[in-house]
């Protein structure tokens, strides 16, 4: 199972998981429902009289088999789809237990079944026995499950209740049992379910707090190191423009010596709020490369766009100082942009090298200032 697969949403994971196990669950069962037909009809004192019913038995066992097995899960992985899915199958799951309620009690009643009742009486124990463990996901709709795969029967040894009490107390007392196992069956089911779904969540969590930069609440140089050669790759297939921004906070190191390290690490949250206010595309991935050194990577957008985002943003700082820990401290940045361009740069390096040259550029060339690469 690729995690790629797994629905992230818990709501979507926990049906998504049901259906997948029922699913699974279901592929055997049909077979044995339509061989234990064709057992109790070919061992029975006449199956040639019986020929009729035998093929109706055989052909409506197999129907409900091939229903179940063409019953494929939707492509569409919403709740909805999948609560419909899960309705769908329940239904063909009740309708094959109520067909082999009805074929048990049938050849409790009728003689020309004396010889093979007994695989009938079998076959019911072995499905209610698989129905209170493998589809306990709901224990409602297995309870009925188990109730129409028994009830018919019981009520047929009830009719004869002279001669079949023995048999007919035994089931009943086999179903108190199923009905309990179920019970527990589903309570464990669920709470693997739970532990799974902390487990998903917990997993994303290391996952998310290993791409962001905990300072900045922006994505880290990990996060940067995959999605840029991703974004590239994309933009590349698409024939779009993109672009990116590199930016880097100018006399850094006074802020450090002048009012603490406190201070400036203050200064950079500030300095990436102030970036989300500006690059506010959610295609914008803003991101923390290393000290104070920032990059924006803009799908879909050509280089005269970023230029004149990146631009207002350099405006932006200069407009107004950094009020941090009570000191008002002016910041500005020299900035590098560049526009990936599959006949310049051979490798995402190549092009990641042509902005941070401009970068370089820009701090030469007296630093607050942005240079287009
Ligand atoms: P320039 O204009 O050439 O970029 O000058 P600068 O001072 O910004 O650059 P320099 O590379 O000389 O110094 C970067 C400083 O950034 C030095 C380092 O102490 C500081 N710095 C890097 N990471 C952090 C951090 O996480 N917190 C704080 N407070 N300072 C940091
Ligand atoms: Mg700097
Ligand atoms: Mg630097």
């Amino acid at each position: 199972m690729s995690n790629a697969e797994v629905p992230r949403d818990p709501q979507t994971f926990v049906l998504w998981r049901e259906a997948q196990d029922t699913r699974v669950r279901t592929r055997l069962g049909g077979i044995y429902y339509l061989l234990a037909w064709l057992l109790t009809w070919l061992f029975s004192a006449n199956p040639t009289e019986l020929l009729a019913w035998g093929l109706v038995g055989a052909g409506l066992f197999a129907l409900l088999l091939a229903l179940r097995l063409l019953h494929r899960l939707p492509a569409q992985e919403t709740p909805q789809a999948l609560r419909t899915w899960l309705d769908r199958h329940w239904g063909l799951v009740l309708l094959t237990a109520l067909a082999w309620g009805l074929v048990h009690a049938w050849s409790l009643n009728d003689p020309a079944f004396a010889s093979s009742r007994l695989i009938a009486t079998l076959s019911t124990i072995a499905f209610s026995t698989a129905m209170a463990f493998n589809f306990s996901m709901r224990k409602g709709r297995a309870s009925v499950a188990l109730l129409l795969l028994y009830l018919p029967g019981l009520v047929a040894l009830a009719m004869n209740w002279r001669e079949q009490q023995a048999i007919l107390i035994t089931l009943a007392c086999y179903l108190s049992y199923l009905l309990l196992a179920l019970n527990r069956s589903h309570r464990e089911y669920h709470n693997t379910l739970t532990l799974e779904l902390k487990l998903l969540e917990q997993q994303q969590r290391l996952d998310l707090l290993s791409r962001t930069d905990s300072l900045t609440q922006l994505g880290n140089r990990y996060q940067f190191n995959n999605l840029f050669p991703a974004l590239v790759a994309s933009a590349q297939r698409q024939r779009e423009p993109m672009s990116l921004v590199l930016l880097d906070i100018d006399f850094f190191k006074r802020i450090n010596d002048q009012h603490g390290h406190a201070c400036g690490d203050a200064c950079l949250s500030a300095f990436a709020e102030r970036m989300r206010q500006v690059f506010r595309r959610g295609s914008d991935a803003l991101l923390r490369l290393g000290g104070e050194e920032f990059g924006v990577l803009m799908p879909n957008t050509p280089l005269e766009q970023a230029c004149l985002l990146a631009e207002s943003f350099r405006q932006e700082l200069t407009r107004e100082d950094f009020h941090v820990q009570g000191n008002s401290l002016p910041l500005t940045a020299s900035l590098g942009v560049g526009c990936f361009d599959p006949q310049r740069d051979d490798s995402t390096e190549a092009f990641y090298k042509r902005v941070d040259a401009a970068l370089y550029q820009a701090k030469g060339a007296g630093r607050n200032c942005l240079v287009r690469a």
